[in-house]
């Protein structure tokens, strides 16, 4: 026979912690603290297995819940010497839900359950106190009628409200026995009304009746809809809690409170919790009476308050973990009604998981097993301040984190001029393309209206470090105007906004926000997280400042140096201009040679920053055009420096413009056209080698061509940065090694990866690119359409964000295979966006890669990411 039904109580219990598959998490741990011999009031859970088979019975119960459902009732009355329905001795119940995790939209509980017209007189007669007794069933009923009956609440709060006005008083509390006896009447007149019958007064009618709606909760709306979005299984099921009621609200000596083992916003070690003398549950959360600080309770209730310390020791050193307790002081006795797992800060998390290691209770792997690396973020940039009043207008993509307040700007040039006179300032765009680079890194954040979770905006943004809310489709934005409008709001440029890019908001005015800052456990925890982890983390970094702050996270070189993000303030874009509009090679030589001394002092500096770490530089890779000047005084501006007519400006413009320049003209295809640029840039590396070896420091280059699709291309290219070296070397008398790769980023270079090995002593796998190209999916154009498909469920996540291992994933691993089949000791790496992206991080593990690249700011979370990978 199945046991449905499991019973705890009086320092013995049939379940267990482990178990809350079956008994849900409040039945699994009220039973192993019953184990533990802590003072529970006794009672019995019923569980998820009857959850399934009631809904697998089109609602019909097992048939032999009845009986053990009897027996487990007759256990509880056994041990407290009460009887259901007696009327000198009432046994009264709580019903609570309770599913393996627990799951806000399910039913509340229902207390004092097992009252009705006469065992409220024995509970009267019994405590000594009517008030409290006709209080109690007065709750019991509107609990009942509003969570069993479907009743809404608004005509008992109103038939409360007429009781108060009626006696002359403000507060539920200063109630006679008289006005609650009439006001009991009241409610269930209102239940009869509503329902077309009469209130419940059979106890075990009134038990099935709450079970029912218990099982019936967890398909209500709102718990499905909190299963969709948490990943939840609908097969899971919710138990049922049934349980012995005590009362906080018997009178002075009578409270109800939670607190938590350590402070769950700091972490610090010391009991932190509020409690209510002579109250019930609700009463603390409703928020009606403000609850006192629990450290006082040591000199109100002192012998309890005893009892609860060395309680929440003794659960913590059992649980190993930071607990969240509910507890009953009844006639100055304690009563435990809850623990669990404690919700807390990142900061707090970090500080406990430490603490716990040093105390002996925990083991490091265990430590670096607990913290998530995604809320890791809380702790790298700024949040707002969670007290702060916030005016939401609209919503986006929360593509960089970090919170931040400034002036509206509607382009980069006024960013950076609004930057260099201190002003802060957000840049809101449609979108952002090369050109705008100088204004995103002036601006403190950007926001855009277009663009997906690798868009421009949002893969620039996460690299510098500044908070990016991206695709926040219900903006408007009116150049014309120097306007945006969303939810009825015009704001101008100028005018203060904050942007949240950890949670995607968009806020009126400024917002007060909590600085980031690192403590000293962060690091222990990032220490221990490196021991564990053996793949390396790099950094997608270009400027110095990307570099330098990586480094700091801990970042073991640069897997990704996107080279033409090095082209962009306003020298050095006007010489761009005069080598892409040349139509003669001497002509461009002569205007790459003027860039040589710029992309020559860059690497000079990255190479310095990593030293002696792999620097891998990407030659250049987006389309000429991108380069171009777009507006007719740019234009005129290019003339006058070149001496080129406009009219044939016009046209080189127009020649390069491309229908589908993503697909176009760009990546080695350039090298390939215009041997020249990547000559050029070849020679840089090597000249900037030379000199920092000739500082007596240590440098590991490695060039990775882009957008491959052919061995060809690969070895034609190689041939020329080879001769390059050769160049260098003969010119300088000091040989450079250098490693020469390539990044594999469309379907078709995964799968000749065997041969493309033959030339590459390295693979660094673009999966921006190779989602792109996969799934034939625009990687700015995404946003429109993919929360669309998040929601439908179409996509379980969003591919550009966490790398589709079926798919693209299955491409890497194919890549993986064949390359080293080829040379079995290339050197592999990602560094797409994925390479911070913890799931896609445990792929990578999975399959064996040397190391990921990612963004600075996620050098901590890809650290601890790792780690996890290794321990999973
Ligand atoms: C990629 O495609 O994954 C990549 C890293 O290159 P980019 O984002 O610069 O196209
Ligand atoms: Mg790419």
């Amino acid at each position: 026979m199945t046991q449905w039904v499991y019973t705890f109580g009086d320092g013995n219990a049939e379940g267990k912690a482990s178990m809350k598959n079956l008994l849900g998490g409040k039945g699994a741990n009220l039973a192993e603290m019953c184990n533990l011999k802590l003072p529970v009031p006794p009672g019995f859970t019923i569980t998820t297995e009857v959850c399934k088979a009631y809904y697998d019975n089109e609602k019909n119960y097992p048939s032999e819940l009845k009986e053990q459902l009897r027996d487990a009732v007759a256990s509880m009355e056994a041990i407290l010497g009460t009887k259901f329905g007696d009327t000198t001795n009432p046994l009264l119940v709580s019903v609570r839900s309770g599913a393996r995790i627990s799951m806000p939209g399910m039913m509340d509980t229902v207390l004092n359950l097992g009252l009705n017209d006469e065992t409220v007189e024995g509970l009267a007669k019994k405590s000594r106190n009517p008030q409290f007794a006709y209080d109690s069933y007065r709750r019991f009923i509107q609990m009942y009628g509003e969570v069993v009956l479907g009743i809404k609440y608004h005509v008992f709060e109103e038939l409360l409200e007429n009781a108060k006005r009626h006696q002359g008083v403000f507060t539920d509390s200063e109630l006679t026995t008289e006005s609650l006896q009439a006001l009991c009447i009241a409610y269930k007149n209102n239940v009869e009304k509503e329902t077309g019958k009469p209130f419940p007064q059979n106890p075990e009618e009134q038990l099935w009746g709450a079970i029912s709606a218990v099982f019936d909760s967890w398909m209500n709306n709102r718990a499905i809809t909190y299963r969709r979005i948490n990943n939840i299984s609908s097969e899971w099921g919710t138990a049922v809690n049934i349980q012995a009621m005590v009362f906080g609200n018997m009178g002075d000596d009578c409270a109800t409170g939670v607190a938590f083992t350590r402070n769950p916003s700091t972490g610090e070690n010391a009991f932190y919790g509020e409690y209510l003398v002579n109250a019930q549950g609700e009463d603390v959360v409703a928020g009606i009476r403000t609850p006192e600080e629990i450290a006082t309770m040591k000199n109100y209730m002192p012998i309890p308050y005893k009892d609860l310390e060395d309680i929440y020791h003794k659960l913590e050193r059992h649980y190993k973990d930071m607990q969240d307790l509910e507890f009953t002081v009844q006639n100055n006795k304690l009563w435990m009604l809850q623990t669990r797992s404690g919700k807390r800060t990142t900061k707090a998390a970090i500080r406990i998981a430490v603490d716990m290691v040093a105390e002996g209770l925990i083991d490091k792997a265990e430590a670096v097993r607990r913290i998530e690396p995604e809320s890791l973020d809380q702790l790298l940039h700024p949040t707002l301040d969670p007290s702060a009043v916030k005016k939401v207008i609209a919503r986006g993509l929360a593509a960089s984190p970090g919170a931040v307040s400034g002036a509206v700007v509607f382009s980069a040039e006024e960013a950076e001029e609004k930057s260099e006179n201190g002003e802060k300032t957000i840049l809101v765009r449609i979108e952002t393309s090369p050109e705008d680079i100088h204004g995103m890194y002036a601006a403190n954040g950007i926001l855009t209206a277009r663009g997906g979770m690798t868009s421009h905006a949002a893969v620039v943004a996460r690299g510098m470090g500044r908070a990016c809310v991206s695709g926040a489709g219900d903006i408007h934005i009116d150049y014309k105007k120097q306007c945006f409008t969303a939810d009825r709001h015009t704001v101008n440029s100028g005018d203060i906004i904050t942007i949240d890019g950890s949670t995607g908001e968009i806020m009126l005015g400024e917002i007060a926000t909590i600085a980031a800052e690192l403590s000293d456990e962060f690091s222990n925890l990032m220490e221990w997280a490196d021991d564990i982890r053996t793949l390396k983390i790099r950094t997608n970094a270009e400027t110095p400042e990307d570099a330098a702050v990586a480094r700091k996270f801990g970042a073991e070189g640069i897997g990704l140096c996107r080279t033409e993000h090095m082209f962009f303030d306003a020298d050095r874009i006007s010489k761009i201009r005069e080598m892409i509009i040349a139509d003669s090679i001497p002509d461009r030589q002569k205007a790459l040679a003027q860039l040589l001394p710029y992309q020559k002092e860059d690497f000079i500096e990255l190479f310095t920053i990593m030293a002696g770490l792999p620097v891998t530089v990407r030659l250049l890779d987006p389309p000429l055009h991108e380069f171009l000047p777009h507006t007719e005084k740019e234009i005129a501006e290019l003339a006058d420096l070149t001496g080129v007519s406009i009219e044939k400006l016009n046209n080189r413009i127009e020649s390069l413009t491309e229908q589908n320049p993503m697909l176009g003209h760009r990546g080695c295809r350039l090298g390939i056209t215009y041997p020249e640029i990547y000559e050029m840039q070849a020679q840089a590396i090597f000249e900037a080698c030379v000199d920092v070896l000739k500082n007596g420091e240590k440098v590991i280059p490695e060039i990775m061509i882009p957008l491959v699709v052919t061995q060809d291309e690969l070895s034609i290219l190689k041939e020329k940065i080879a001769a390059m070296a050769d160049f260098v070397a003969s010119k300088s008398g000091i040989n450079v090694e250098y490693k020469i790769g390539t990044m594999i980023e469309l379907p078709r270079a995964a799968l000749m990866a065997g041969e493309i090995a033959q030339d590459a002593e390295f693979f660094s796998f673009g999966t921006n690119d190779l989602t792109q190209t996969t799934f034939g999916i625009s990687r700015d154009d995404s946003a429109s359409f993919i929360s669309v498909y998040k929601a439908k469920g179409i996509f379980a996540n969003d591919p550009f964000v966490s790398l589709d291992i079926e798919g693209v994933g299955e491409l890497i691993r194919i890549a993986t295979e064949r390359g080293r089949a080829t040379r079995p000791d290339i050197k592999l790496g990602i560094c797409g966006e994925h390479g911070g992206d913890p799931a896609s991080i445990a792929f990578c593990q999975e399959i064996g890669l040397d190391y990921v690249s990612c963004s600075p700011y996620r050098v901590p979370i890809a650290r601890l990411a790792a780690a996890r990978a290794v321990l999973k």
